[in-house]
């Protein structure tokens, strides 16, 4: 027995040693499916191998189950492997205490989550963990039938949430549908039967669809990297039946279009061309590129009358987008080894960093902008950085994280930017409390808002987020801009008619990307003789000078005609 992972390590390498190693102590044992239980180890190290960790990491995975279930003890891989593959192996054998006790609430459940991450003090730990569990799924059904529903269960409340909360979006799916068969079998069984054909049809339909988008698409001179389909995975279209009543008619992404483009401005651009194509379904536009969401997912969903005047999901995105989509911190890693192997500068981070409010991966993005060289950042990673925030609670029993220190104003910015601006009060476990009390963990808090009311200057001296200061300084402008008597804005809006042609769209987002301004908002309607068409576009409130800059780069794209602007609330 061999394996391919070996090749990618030199020998006498960590991860060698732990081959042989681990090997040599599971010899004797056999899981329930027959197989040599070591075979669980190189599948493990090399899920994790696939995820681009690290050697240590991958030595970490060979070995994980070594000190439980053979005669090999701490001291043993501490001398063998030294510190740092030692407190790996050393969080993963902690963690398989952590058992899923059984009617548990919602708010347990939240707090074994959080354990979880916190006990790992490294995310390594967990990711490792996270191959490891795949993997037991992978082969639940040789195990007696009392203990697949438990770790089914647990999978399902604890793993697979925490990987979707790591952005890794396609593990967590994968995890959730290895449970569902476990705990709802006859749901599962329902479901699996009903959707078939629903699926067939719809592949069929979105095989349709493709043609006509490329075409219209390369008509404005845009060529997607790729267009696929894809299918809603079962768990989690079970759980949007649940919310819709079981109405299959109201999925409108049991299959998806997805379009992967180059750039963020190319994106906005096929926006534009398929909301000319098929009219838009009211309000069920996501522009999650523009705010992503807080697993850092991003992309922009949209949701068309199509071919027949059939409705569907279409989804677009960058490579960047789909690759951080489908393997979160993962990706963040390979990237992190691909850049500093390249030699890339520290700039190249930035547009990572800052993209936006991510909460737990937020952190370590700014992490990775910090230590741009992987040993540094590793070593980051050691630090138990949860121990930095707080956890509270809404009185909807939703958790919401806040750096310690944080105060309820903070809270209030993190539900709602209007909720921060409207806020008048606080309570912290029904009692009121001052706006700049300290919040602690576990508290369930409340904000009492005033419709119409602005923040005031003095928030700025005790609020801890970004996102707050931000939020109140901007509110703080507006209002001396009201009192100038001047009207309150919120975006500048372009307005562009111009003569229809192919790529003009792209001209248009490809000059606000020159500026580096951020499209929010891209829309395009064109006379059915298409001959002229308007173009409306979006961006955040802009100055004067960056107005004229746009509007001089917009009048030089040819087929412009004519461009007005406003401010609007
Ligand atoms: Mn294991």
């Amino acid at each position: 027995m061999s394996s391919a992972l070996l090749d990618h390590y030199p020998a006498g390498s960590a991860v060698h040693k732990a081959y042989e190693f681990a090997k040599n102590a599971h010899k004797d044992d056999m899981r329930e499916s027959g197989d040599p239980y070591f075979t669980h180890c190189i599948e493990v190290a090399e899920t994790v191998h696939a995820w681009h960790l690290d050697e240590a990491s991958i030595a970490a995975a060979l070995l994980h189950d070594t000190i439980e279930d053979t005669s090999v003890t701490f001291a043993d891989i501490e001398k063998k492997f030294g510190k740092e593959i030692c407190f790996l192996v050393d969080g993963l054998t902690k963690l398989k205490v952590i058992q899923y006790p059984e009617d548990a609430e919602s708010q347990e459940v939240e707090n074994l989550r959080k354990f979880v991450i916190s006990f790992s003090k490294d995310l390594r730990v967990v990711i490792i963990k996270l191959a490891d569990r795949l993997h037991n799924m992978q082969t639940l059904k040789f195990l007696p039938k009392e203990r697949q529903e438990k770790i089914a269960w647990e999978t399902a409340e604890i793993y697979a949430p925490l990987a979707y909360r790591l952005g890794m979006q396609k593990l967590s799916g994968e995890l959730e549908d290895l449970s569902f068969p476990y705990i709802h079998p006859e749901e599962y069984r329902w479901l699996v039967e009903s959707v078939s054909d629903s699926y067939t049809d719809r592949l069929k339909y979105v095989k349709r669809v493709q043609p006509a988008l490329l075409r219209a698409l390369s008509e404005h001179n845009i060529r997607p990297l790729r267009v696929d389909s894809r299918a809603k995975r079962y768990y989690s279209l079970y759980k949007k039946l649940v919310r819709y009543g079981m109405d299959f008619e109201k999925i409108y992404d049991l299959v998806a279009l997805r379009i992967i483009v180059k750039t963020v401005e190319e994106c906005y651009s096929v926006l534009g061309v398929i909301h000319q194509m098929w009219q838009p379904f009211p309000s069920q536009f996501d522009d999650y590129i523009a705010r992503p969401k807080p697993n850092g997912y991003r992309s922009l969903h949209t949701t068309v009358f199509c071919i027949d005047n059939k409705i569907i999901e279409i989804q677009i995105r960058t490579q960047e987008m789909h690759e951080e989509a489908e393997m979160g911190i993962a990706a963040h890693w390979a990237y992190q080894q691909a850049r500093v192997k390249k030699g890339y500068t520290q700039r190249n981070w930035k547009g990572v960093a800052n993209r936006s409010e991510l909460l737990w991966v937020e952190q370590l993005r700014n992490w990775q902008e910090n230590f741009p060289d992987k040993e540094k950042f590793i070593q980051s990673l050691k630090v138990d950085f949860f121990k930095e925030r707080i956890f509270v609670v809404t009185p909807d029993n939703e958790i919401i994280d806040l750096p310690r220190g944080a105060t309820p104003v903070d809270f209030a910015y993190r539900i709602h930017s209007e909720i921060g601006d409207e806020c008048v009060g606080a309570k912290v476990n029904k009692k009121i409390v001052p706006l700049d009390q300290e919040l602690h963990s576990g508290e369930m808090v409340e904000i009492v808002t005033h419709k119409g009311k602005k923040p005031t200057e003095d928030w700025l001296r005790f609020v801890k987020t970004e996102q707050a200061r931000g939020h109140i300084r901007s509110a703080l402008r507006m209002k001396t801009r009201a009192l100038r008597g001047r009207i309150a804005t919120s975006f500048t809006e372009f307005k562009i008619a111009n003569q229809d042609r192919p790529g003009y769209l792209k001209d248009v987002t490809a000059a606000f990307g020159e500026l580096k301004i951020n499209i929010t908002y891209l829309q395009s309607q064109t006379d059915p003789r298409r001959t002229f068409s308007g173009v409306i576009v979006r961006s955040e409130v802009l100055t004067p000078s960056r107005i004229e800059k746009v509007l001089v780069k917009l009048k030089k794209i040819p087929g412009t005609r004519e461009v007005t602007f406003k401010f609007v609330e």
